[in-house]
């Protein structure tokens, strides 16, 4: 097993956060596997500086450690996104010399005006409008480029935690953007990229992300990626307030750095965790990162539904 975690440096890192890099880590730990920190860094306006120390301060606070990563190197380096555009461009190139992209000059509320069916979440149905517009015309602003997504494309995986998902990639989300008109690259893309190119064999995340994996499958199958090396996917719940609100969204959401500065120990805060999301059976009061890889129990067995803070750490 090879997982990664991939933390974007947008402030310290969140309970949330250290959940899903303790349920990564520890699945790759259980079996022997390795580990691969990798920095999420490519939306610029949203990056904090120096979150990315931080955060990889209180990762190995919380006694986690990565084979390859930031600082550590490895052969799949560089494991900061905003140094690996070359790959991303070399990617983009492909899938445009197969005739799989094309320029979109639609703005974000036109795109919205026409959308031809609301969607739950933050995702809405790209109706085509460029599609069919020749690629030389005049241009209403820098234009993103989106996938051509193919007539078709249903994309199903098992999750080790979720089971069977399955996504009509053309229907639900449509033709899908790969770099923004600024230059920058989506998310979809990026990720595609990075865990086929550094061969995670699992990756490990929030479930909010779920509805992102078929499209990320898409493109690694449209890129060449063989079967055997598209990775697993294992997909936690959120970590949500008692009021049930999204932690990551949250201004002055519980950090590990807050606990920790509440006099906690790294241990006091695993512990629950770990019980809460199901990594561990049984009521341990306090366990280290290593104890939880030692008594790992198997991701089907993990905690489906969000999970409420305890009250004492908000
Ligand atoms: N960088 C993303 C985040 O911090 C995670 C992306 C992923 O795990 O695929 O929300």
């Amino acid at each position: 097993m090879r997982t990664r975690f991939a933390p974007s440096p947008t402030g310290d890192l969140h309970v949330g956060g250290a959940w899903t890099a303790i349920a990564s880590w520890a699945l790759a730990r259980a079996s022997g596997g390795s580990t691969v920190l990798r920095v999420e860094d490519i939306d610029t306006p949203r990056v904090v500086h120096g979150a990315s120390r931080r955060i990889a301060e209180d990762l190995a606070w919380l006694g986690l450690d990565w084979d390859e990563g930031p600082g550590v190197g490895g052969l799949h380096a560089p494991y900061i996104q905003s140094e690996r555009a070359s790959l991303y461009d070399a990617k983009l190139t492909e899938l445009d010399a197969a005739g799989l992209t094309y320029p979109c000059d639609c703005s974000r509320a036109e795109i919205s005006r026409v959308a031809s069916a609301p969607h739950a979440g933050e995702e809405i149905l790209y109706p085509g409008t460029c599609r069919d517009a020749p690629r030389e015309r005049e241009m209403k602003r820098a234009p993103a480029i989106r996938l051509r997504v193919p007539h078709g494309s249903k994309l199903a995986f098992e999750d080790l935690v979720r089971g069977r998902i399955e996504q009509h990639v053309d229907e639900r989300v449509g033709d899908f953007v790969l770099r923004r008109g600024d230059g920058v690259y989506a998310y979809q893309l990026v990720v595609a990229v990075d865990d086929s190119t550094m061969r995670i064999s699992h990756v490990v995340r929030a479930d909010d992300l779920l509805a992102s994996t078929p499209r990320q499958l898409l493109l690694m199958g449209l890129l060449g990626v063989p079967a055997g090396e598209v990775p697993g996917y294992a997909h936690v719940p959120m970590v949500v307030a008692a009021t049930g609100d999204r932690l990551a969204k949250r201004v002055g959401s519980t950090t590990i750095r807050s606990l920790r500065e509440r006099g906690l120990s790294s241990e006091e805060i695993i512990g629950p965790l770990a019980r809460g999301l199901g990594l561990v059976a049984g009521d341990p009061p306090s366990l280290s990162a290593r104890e939880v890889a030692l008594a790992l129990q198997p991701p089907s067995t993990w905690r489906q539904a969000p999970w409420p803070l305890p009250a004492e750490w908000t």
